[in-house]
């Protein structure tokens, strides 16, 4: 491995770099869900959680995926009902397609602001972006909100007297119920100008199998729980939900007719987006 030198930028064109803040000999979120995912920014330790969860919960990383696409329908929906700027919160590893790229595909001038607590997210994702002005990353942590709100790249670049799309996408189930996650969600909301969105994603516990998956990831990553559609809706009082409200992922508007009943990977992550009225 390359001796590390803060002025490289990690890269795929420079595979041997690793940021000298990045520690391989534990799992990372982001990067367990990379190795969901199918990609190729994990280590070895991630790839153990991503394989034993796939004993218990054998969906071939399909949950991930229909989470991904969620994420896009959600962001181009928003970008079509005019929001230009975007805080996306627990972002994770930078994929093959971004909200950033999406929203920029309805909208070229719409700004996007990737927030996660995971250095390796800023390494990956400023060689993406080192070309667009109109997005930008920051190291922070979801339960330090008036940290996000005035960081140095936050503020100033995001207009939080306009309305804004408000991402919590596949992040909040990462928060225990000692963290009062709702109350959490709700100081978001409080902060949000009116016409603003809010999209959420996050574990349903309507399968059993996804008790066995929390139980993997709770004893490897230590976080990862599982809520019923009840609690998951509850993060959204207060606001109005877009139709079909909280669902499961691919019933979210999908863009093709859904097979019914939802195979294993469709029932294990529900959510929606709702609009502050
Ligand atoms: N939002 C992306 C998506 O849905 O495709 C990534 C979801 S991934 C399952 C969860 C991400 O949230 C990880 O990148 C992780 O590092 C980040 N995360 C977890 N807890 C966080 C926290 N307290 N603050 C900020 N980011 C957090």
């Amino acid at each position: 491995m390359s001796e590390a030198s803060p002025e490289r930028i990690w890269t795929h064109q420079d595979p041997d770099y690793l940021p000298p803040e990045i520690d391989t000999s534990k799992p990372s979120i982001a990067r367990v869900y990379d190795a969901f995912l199918g990609g190729k920014d994990n280590f070895a330790v991630d790839r153990a959680i991503a394989m034993e969860g796939m004993k218990h919960f054998p969906d071939g990383g399909g949950g991930a995926r229909n989470n991904r696409a969620m994420l896009f329908r959600g962001v181009k929906y928003m970008t079509e009902q005019g929001i230009d700027q975007f805080l996306d919160v627990g972002s994770g590893l930078p994929t093959m397609d971004n909200t950033h790229s999406v929203a920029q595909r309805v909208n070229p001038d719409a700004r996007v602001v990737y927030v996660d607590n995971d250095p390796i997210v800023l390494a990956h994702a400023r060689a993406l972006l080192q070309t667009n002005d109109n997005t930008r990353v920051i190291t922070a942590d979801l339960r330090e909100p008036e940290a996000i709100f005035h960081h140095p790249k936050v503020e100033g670049f995001l207009d939080f007297s306009r309305p804004i799309g408000l991402l919590l996408v596949a992040v909040v189930h990462h928060l225990g119920d000692d963290e009062g996650p709702a109350e959490l969600v709700d100081v978001y909301k409080s902060r949000l100008a009116s016409g603003s969105y809010l999209q959420l994603t996050h574990f349903c516990s309507c399968a059993p199998e996804v008790r066995a998956l929390e139980g993997v990831l709770l004893s490897m990553l230590g976080t990862g729980r599982a809520r019923d559609l009840k609690e998951i809706t509850r993060f959204f009082d207060g606001l109005e939900l877009v139709e079909p409200g909280v669902v499961h992922l691919p019933e979210w508007r999908p863009d093709e007719p859904v097979k019914l009943p939802l195979d294993l990977a469709g029932n294990c992550i529900a959510g929606g987006v709702a609009r502050k009225p």
